[in-house]
């Protein structure tokens, strides 16, 4: 004699989680947004987009000149090691002309001398440090990347655990399906006559 039980129905799936409101990573935007997606890191407010779009133009210089400026200097040091090499020592001393002279920007583009903080929209330099290559001017910089790495990581550990669950019930209910797993169906009882 089966008593009405609440838990009898397949037990109802949580629906997927909606994100909540976040701040925006952007440095100096401070926007607080609704994100679409579960990786959205900025609001979409179109001033936003252009300072970000501004700041990778920047970076993306920045990067641009130290490649130049490492090319030049190799440049240098090779021109210096051939003159050593053949030292004929009446040939007079070429002068030393960097073959890759440091393009001039257009100076639509911030010109900036150092490389840039790796947060989105921080236009500071890393900080100095001694063993390694710092990526950011500081530590308020460094924990709002971490944060937004961090959630996403969450998410996308979430995810994956929510796919396998998903696969593992459709294979649970294809093996189910297989003609030698049919189960008489179980006829439900009637109403009471
Ligand atoms: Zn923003
Ligand atoms: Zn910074």
């Amino acid at each position: 004699m089966g008593y009405p039980h609440p838990t009898s129905q397949p037990r109802r799936r949580r629906r997927p989680r909606r994100p909540r409101p976040r701040i925006c990573l952007r440095k100096g935007c401070g926007q607080r947004y609704l994100p679409r997606r579960w990786n959205q890191r900025y609001c979409q407010d179109p001033e936003c987009r252009r300072q970000l779009r501004r700041w990778q133009a920047a970076r993306r210089q920045a990067r641009r000149r130290q490649n130049t400026a490492a090319k030049t200097q190799h440049a240098q040091a090779e021109q210096a090691r051939r003159q050593r090499a053949q030292r004929p020592a009446s040939l007079p001393q070429t002068p030393t002309k960097p073959e890759v002279t440091p393009a001039r920007g257009h100076a639509a583009i911030l010109f900036l001398p150092f490389p840039l903080c790796h947060r989105p929209g921080c236009f500071n330099p890393p900080l100095e440090s001694v063993r390694n290559q710092a990526h950011y001017c500081g530590p308020t910089c460094h924990q709002a990347m971490h944060r937004v790495r961090d959630r996403e990581r969450k998410w996308r550990s979430r995810l994956r655990f929510r796919t396998q669950r998903l696969r593992q019930q459709e294979y649970a209910a294809a093996r189910a399906r297989q003609p030698d797993h049919t189960a008489p169906t179980t006829s439900l009882p009637g109403p009471p006559a």
